[in-house]
């Protein structure tokens, strides 16, 4: 069984930053405005997470190791409409079959917090912890058990970097919310909850914020909202290009061809223009549970949706300068 775990956990988890987005997701499921992030060697040592959301009940602490124990679907039909970013339930209980963890949580009207550690597959008693609402997951030597795929994971600076990106992918989606990554003991990344433009201006920078341009395009009941770069000042960046679908991050080669054929249009070049873009439509218009990380999807209407993002993009890129 435990066999079977770490097999399933490395589809999930295949390195820190995976682990770190399905730990952020629940923050966010959870309802967390506030969520510290701290991290030891790129994540490989500690990935230690605290928010301030709902919390976790004491007897529902081991049940949030379990697999398949998710508190997000109550029936299968449930499945067509997920709203929350987390709802297959095998996040914790694949990374507790991988790593050291510690779950301390304090439910909103609890007295005070409880705490479990598991490793490999054993798992403590409750015991009363202190700490105000909300949960702290600290996940200890990742892979410690399973040195096969230890043995695939780069240097530390190049995990720290997957993870940092995390963080400001989710952070790009969430605005609302307050995150804060500390790597090695030192801050790199203080974000206070703020709008979505002030959000883009700080994870993307002062640059990309200067020459954008804001999309704002509806077809029916699809839409796209955001900032693409200006022609003009557009530049080879792959590592700034951020789609969120429904408000999840994905990556999706039709997306990024669409966006490349707009400014090539304009352009008459290829190149990796930079953007931040929001697309929403209906849940049931997209299939979200194609891969267990969930960065690909798959559109109903595929070409529909190219088309639209092509021509909503190309239509402001062409556009004369005011
Ligand atoms: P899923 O998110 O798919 O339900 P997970 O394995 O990621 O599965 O989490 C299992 C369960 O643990 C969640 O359904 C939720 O009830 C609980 N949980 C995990 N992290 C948190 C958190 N930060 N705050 C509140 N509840 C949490
Ligand atoms: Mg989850």
């Amino acid at each position: 069984d435990v066999l079977i775990s770490q097999i399933a956990a490395g589809e999930v988890v295949e390195r820190p930053a995976a682990a770190l987005k399905e730990i952020l997701e629940n923050s966010l499921d959870a309802g967390a405005t506030d969520i510290q992030v701290d991290l030891e060697q790129g994540g490989i040592k500690r990935i230690r997470v605290a928010d301030n959301g709902s919390g976790i009940a004491r007897d529902e602490l081991a049940l949030a190791l379990t697999r398949h124990a998710t508190s997000k679907i109550a029936s299968l039909a449930d499945l067509e409409q997920v709203a929350s970013l987390g709802f297959r339930g095998e996040a914790l209980a694949s990374i507790a079959a991988i790593a050291r963890v510690q779950l301390g949580s304090r439910g909103t009207d609890a007295e005070h917090a409880w705490e479990v550690r598991i490793e490999g597959g054993r798992l403590s008693e409750p015991a009363p912890a202190a700490r105000a609402a909300g949960t702290t997951i600290d996940i200890q030597d990742l892979f410690f058990n399973t040195p096969a795929r230890r043995k695939f994971l780069k240097a530390e600076a190049t995990e720290y970097a997957h993870c940092a990106e995390t963080v400001r992918r989710l952070a790009l989606a969430n605005p609302q919310v307050a995150f804060t990554l500390s790597h090695n003991g030192r801050v790199q990344l203080r974000l206070n909850a703020d709008s979505a433009a002030a959000r883009v201006r700080q994870v993307m920078g002062e640059a990309f914020e200067r020459n954008t341009i804001a999309v704002d395009a509806a077809a029916g009941a699809l839409r796209v909202s955001g900032w693409v770069i200006r022609p003009g000042a557009a530049t080879a960046s792959r590592d700034s290009q951020h789609v969120f679908v429904n408000g999840r991050y994905v990556r999706d080669k039709l997306i990024v061809h669409a966006l490349k054929e707009a400014y090539r249009d304009v352009l008459h070049h290829q190149l990796n223009p930079a953007y931040c873009l929001f697309i929403s439509l209906p849940p049931d218009a997209v299939d979200v549970n194609v891969h267990p990380a969930k960065t690909e999807i798959r559109f109903r209407d595929s070409r529909g949706v190219h088309q639209f993002l092509f021509h909503a993009v190309e239509r402001l890129l062409s556009a004369p300068v005011t």
